[in-house]
């Protein structure tokens, strides 16, 4: 189904997962989306390596989700690097899958791609959503990637919002942003994102603090911040202590949201169970 669709009717409880690289970890995930499927997310998503790094493997996890669980299913495209022949191909697939959804992505470059397989067809996302509308017409609800605390290569957030506008004028039909953990970031983003005209859903991204380390090396890749005092409570504490901590805050985090009316919670579950159990179970 189309989450643009879903979206005219309700609120959204989405998970989001990455192709696994190793053969255990894939069990582990096999496992994590049979045992999710209890929860009935309204759709679930499956991320797109680097250029394009994991297409088959994103394709592979894609029609799992679809035709073995039956979840609406939601595929990560990017666009760096790609040609318009190789989106095509993509599309192309996802009909084949009657899968109705694409976030469509600009990526970033891998440091490791060879120079003749980087093509420069595609610059931002904008481009990837004008072009998949251009070849597909109304066929797929489109999503897009907002920053409640601004793109790190942005020079400023009103540039970024101007960024988001384009790919929503050129055909997207809703949102879902960067994890943050700070409600107010959310809040304001939201404030200045529907002051520019854009009237799209916009879906909150959430990502738990299972530890601290990796919470850290997220943010630092993604220019999203933790709160000091959470920092302060986190530093020191054991590894089971952050975890309980991380999943409070997270729980705590997604109620306030939840209560201010926000039109959908997308949960970047790491491909973990028992987290994403948790937090589903003691928001709502
Ligand atoms: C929900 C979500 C899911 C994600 N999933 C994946 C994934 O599966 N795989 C993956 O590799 N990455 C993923 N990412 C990360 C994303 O690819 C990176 O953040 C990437 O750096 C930017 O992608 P974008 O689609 O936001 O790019 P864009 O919207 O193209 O923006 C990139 C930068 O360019 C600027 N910009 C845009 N248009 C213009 C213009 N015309 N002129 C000047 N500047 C402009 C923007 O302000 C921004 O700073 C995800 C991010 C989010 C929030």
């Amino acid at each position: 189904m189309k989450i643009s669709d879903i979206l005219k009717a309700k609120r959204t409880v989405s998970f989001e997962f990455f192709p696994p690289k190793k053969e255990e970890t894939e069990q582990v995930l096999f496992k994590t989306i049979k045992d999710l499927r209890k929860y009935n997310p309204d759709f679930v998503s499956v991320t797109y390596g680097a250029g394009g790094s994991t297409r088959d493997k994103t394709l592979e996890w894609t029609k799992c989700m679809k035709q073995e669980h039956d979840y609406s299913v939601m595929m990560h495209l990017t666009c760096v690097a790609a040609s318009e022949q190789k989106i095509e191909a993509v599309t192309d697939s996802l009909t084949g899958l009657q899968v109705d959804n694409i976030l469509a992505l600009r990526g970033d470059m891998p440091d490791d791609m060879p120079k003749e397989d980087i093509s420069d067809e595609f610059q931002y996302a904008s481009d990837l959503v004008r072009y998949i509308r251009k070849t597909t017409g109304d066929k797929f609800s489109i999503g897009v990637a907002g920053y409640p605390e601004k793109h790190t290569e942005a020079k400023s957030m009103e540039a970024d919002i101007e960024s988001l506008k384009r790919k929503v004028d050129e055909g997207a039909d809703f949102i879902i942003t960067q994890l943050f953990f700070d409600n107010y970031h959310f809040y304001n983003y939201l404030e200045k994102v529907r002051a520019v005209g854009i009237d799209v859903p916009i879906i909150a991204g959430i990502m738990p603090i299972l530890n601290l380390s990796q919470a850290v090396r997220f943010t630092q890749m993604c220019g999203a911040t933790i709160p000091k005092p959470l920092v302060a409570k986190l530093d020191g504490a054991t590894v089971e202590d952050q975890y309980k901590i991380g999943m409070e805050f997270a729980a705590k985090q997604c109620g306030g949201l939840w209560a201010s009316g926000v039109e959908g919670l997308h949960f970047y579950t790491l491909n973990k169970y028992n987290a994403t159990e948790e937090l589903i179970k003691s928001v709502f």
